[in-house]
């Protein structure tokens, strides 16, 4: 079924809750349907990665395609899902019917559709590592596509989609959780559960960990992490630790240095730093929120004053993670 809505309130659309509106909201439960209707300029999922600086004047199309069809192969299996899902319920899912794999990324905002554009990921585990296939539809070519996982060119919060932005429409992923499953708890507070292996268990640890640093969008409106951890190089790394040798870094597997953006945005003291109502959260610096009212030239400008501040101290350029759309176009 096709939907249109015409002129509706972004504000419970995007997790950050500007109060923006929508001319046009093209809504599709079935994936045929694509080849029918009109282009839409830019897919919201749940809008926990996207941020409306303005009211927005092309057309948006929202994905509510759902189901997940489950095949027990000898190595693995093989979970087909609609794009509509939400991530969460699907990490609950699996786990619930004894297919372990994804539980490092629980409680990650966000629709199944928009897991492989950015490639999330949490506590040492990125998504793509469990993509078999993504379906799509490709507004160039106007026919549906598929892509292995290797097509889809997963990196650190990038991916073939995220790089042809407004190019494809994911109607599914197909999901490959191997029986052979080992435990990932070399990150952040899953260490002290080394030798467990209940998947539930390392889950529930990977939500009370979250719960207790993150922001509830539903109770403070944010967009998760504003910006990518930085990667520079092994000669940068060294000059940052003659002046910073306690800057906190993790190797990259190509022999780079990813350093943690939150780190250098507390080190510059700028926790709780606001401008009009969007400010630096005060327990996470990578966060930013809607403290009140805030515009979109207000986050615009914080995020801004922020990589500036970071260019100056540190000569890192600091990338916005977030997807950031004016009135007529992705932005960042
Ligand atoms: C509190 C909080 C914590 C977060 N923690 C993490 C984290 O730990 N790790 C992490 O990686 N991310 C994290 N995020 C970011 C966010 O959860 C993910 O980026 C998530 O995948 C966004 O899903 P969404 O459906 O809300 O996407 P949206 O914001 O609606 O869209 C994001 C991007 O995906 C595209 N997209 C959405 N659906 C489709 C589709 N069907 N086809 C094609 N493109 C599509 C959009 O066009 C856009 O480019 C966090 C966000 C919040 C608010």
């Amino acid at each position: 079924m096709t939907t249109i809505l015409n002129n509706t309130s972004l504000k419970s659309l995007h997790t950050f809750r500007l109060p923006y509106s929508a001319r046009k909201i093209i809504e599709i439960t079935d994936a045929a349907a694509l080849a029918e209707i009109e282009d839409a300029y830019y897919v919201l999922g749940e809008g926990s990665n996207t941020i409306f600086t303005s009211d927005f004047e092309p057309t948006l199309a929202r994905i509510a395609i759902k189901g997940i069809q489950v095949e027990r192969a000898v190595d693995a299996h093989y979970l087909s899902v609609g794009a509509g899902e939400n991530w969460h319920q699907l990490v609950e899912y699996t786990l619930a019917h004894d297919m372990p794999g994804l539980e490092n990324l629980a409680l990650i905002p966000g629709s199944v559709g928009a897991a492989p554009v950015q490639n999330i990921g949490a506590y040492g585990v990125e998504v793509g590592q469990y993509i078999h296939k993504v379906r799509a539809w490709d507004k160039q070519s106007r026919t549906f596509v598929s892509f292995d996982q290797q097509a889809c060119q997963f990196a650190y919060r990038d991916s073939l989609f995220k790089r042809n932005a407004n190019r494809y429409v994911i109607v599914e992923v197909t999901f490959c959780l191997p029986h052979a499953w080992e435990p990932t708890l070399n990150y952040g507070g899953l260490t002290e559960l080394a030798g467990t292996r209940s998947a539930s268990a390392i889950k529930d640890a990977v939500i009370r960990i979250r719960q207790s640093k993150l922001p509830d969008p539903k109770e403070i409106p944010n967009a998760g992490s504003f910006f990518k951890n930085p990667v520079i190089s092994q000669q940068q790394y060294a000059s940052l630790l003659e002046r910073f040798p306690q800057a906190p870094s993790y190797p990259t597997a190509d022999g780079n240095v990813k350093v943690a953006a939150g780190w250098l945005i507390d080190t510059l003291g700028l926790k709780g730093f606001s401008i009009g109502g969007a400010a630096v959260h005060t327990k996470q610096a990578l966060v930013l929120i809607n403290k009140a009212n805030a515009t979109g030239a207000d986050i615009l400008t914080l995020a801004y004053e922020i990589k500036r501040q970071v260019a100056d101290a540190f000569g890192i350029e600091l990338e916005v993670e977030v997807r950031l759309l004016n009135h007529k176009e992705l932005i960042s």
